[in-house]
This record gives structure tokens, sequence and C-alpha cells, in this order.
């Protein structure tokens, strides 16, 4: 898995180098879908900059983080799904399944997500 950003897929997204479906964006935070969804609503909302994982989040991304979260609950807006409800997901290291070492909230809805999720 790539740790920084010279050979991340996101990173590429970011820079408009691979194709994305965006669908929000902000100064430091832009939400697109996934390309293998696991529900009606998959939405990634990621930083521009390149963040490995959640290990590396601390106090100093204070402002980063609200970011993600605003323009997630944004999204869960738009997609009509803020009131059903809906999971964030940030996934770290392989017991996680996480593939793409580049922070990032999966934002899932639109179904049933009782936990533990299938
Ligand atoms: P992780 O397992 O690392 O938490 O999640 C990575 C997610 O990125 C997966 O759900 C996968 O489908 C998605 N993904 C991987 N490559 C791309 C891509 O090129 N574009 C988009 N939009 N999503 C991707
Ligand atoms: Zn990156």
């Amino acid at each position: 898995m790539a740790s920084d950003s010279s050979d991340c897929i996101f990173c590429k997204i970011v820079a408009g180098e691979i194709p994305a479906t965006i669908v929000a964006e902000s100064a430091e935070a832009i939400a697109m879908r996934d390309i293998a969804p696991v529900g009606p609503t998959h939405v990634l909302v990621i930083p521009r900059r390149h963040v490995e994982d959640a290990t590396k989040v601390g106090v100093e991304e204070a402002q980063l983080l609200g970011e993600l979260f605003e323009l997630a609950n944004q999204v869960a807006q738009a997609e009509g799904i803020a009131e059903s409800g809906f999971r964030l997901v940030a996934n770290v290291g392989d017991a996680a399944g996480n593939t793409v070492s580049h922070l990032h909230l999966h934002l899932i809805g639109g179904r049933d997500l009782s936990w533990p999720p299938g």
C-alpha cells in the first residue's frame, strides 16, 4: 500500500488525473462515489491533502476532520439519508480490509445497516 502521495490513487483523483464522480467539495475535502458501492449510497469523503490513515490524525487535524464530517453530513442530506440514518467508517490496516492508504470516510446508507455489517 502506498504510504506517500506519489503513487496514491486518491491523490490522483484530487489532482484530476483519474476520473471520479464527485458529489460535493470544500476547501480541504472532496466527496466522491465509491466505485464498488455496498449500498444505495456509498460515498468516500477524503481530504485533498495526503493523510495516510486515521492513525496519523490528531488534534492538529481538527479543522480537517471538521470539514470531513461537515461534507459527509451535507452529502447525507443531499442523498436523503440524513433522517433514516447512515454509517461513517474509517478503515485502518489489513484486518479492517483497508486497501487505499489515503484517509477516507465511507458514508454508507440507504439500506438496513444493523450491526454487525454484512
Ligand atoms: P478501504 O477498504 O481502503 O477503506 O476502502 C477503499 C475504497 O475505495 C473501496 O470501497 C473501493 O471500492 C474504493 N476505491 C478504490 N479505488 C477507487 C477509485 O479509483 N475510485 C473510487 N471512486 N473509489 C475507489
Ligand atoms: Zn493520497
